[in-house]
């Protein structure tokens, strides 16, 4: 295995908390919309890669429903987990684009086949990198606090470098905690989540 993180249950555990520790707050503040009372109504989802590992958790994305009638909207927390509507992991999409120039070819090949990655996709992300999170709110938000600045062609490995965890899992999971205002469109607010290095 390339790296013992992606193998290991308990880096999915945390993530899933994370997850979970959002979900409540939001759940907390109500509907948006209207203020009503938020139901549980969980997407499924079946993500790609890395299945050996995930628990059950992971077959469902963390999701309510306004309970008012006349409003009834959705309200999906953010997510360190899924990465809006891509079918891999957050951490698949941001550790293999991330690794692009770090990694060996042989260890490179190795990563991709474990995560069932096709060429076509990793090209794909290669430019939502580039062009899509480059251009986005969440990145022009977040750039400003690193300098020298980090160059949008070098996205996510440059970011990932500039970050302060330990080793590359506590990196990880910054990053995916930075991304997170990303993963949904029906309920905005900042994570408030702390993340602690301690239960990385
Ligand atoms: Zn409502």
């Amino acid at each position: 295995m390339c790296h013992a993180f992606l193998n290991d249950s308990r880096f999915y555990q945390v993530l899933f908390r994370i997850d979970q520790e959002i979900a409540v707050q939001v759940r907390a503040g109500g509907c948006p919309h209207c203020g009503g009372a938020l139901h549980s109504a969980c997407y499924p989802r079946k993500p790609r890669g890395i299945r050996g590992v995930l628990d059950q958790s992971y077959q469902s994305r963390l999701s309510f429903c306004c309970a008012e009638d006349g409003c009834r909207r959705r309200c999906t927390p953010v997510s360190v987990r899924f990465l809006g509507r891509k079918v891999y992991l957050g951490v698949v999409v941001v550790l293999i684009s991330a690794l692009e120039h770090g990694l060996s070819a042989s260890r490179r090949r190795c990563l991709i086949e474990t995560l069932e990655v096709p060429m076509q996709t990793l090209w794909h992300w290669r430019s939502w990198w580039r062009e899509s999170f480059a251009a986005s709110r969440c990145w022009q938000a977040l750039r400003g606090r690193f300098v020298p600045p980090v160059a949008a062609e070098q996205l996510p490995g440059a970011l990932l470098g500039r970050l302060s965890g330990v080793d590359l899992c506590q990196r990880v999971c910054q990053l995916l905690s930075l991304l997170a205002p990303l993963t949904s469109g029906s309920c905005s607010g900042s994570l408030r989540v702390g993340l602690d290095p301690q239960k990385m």
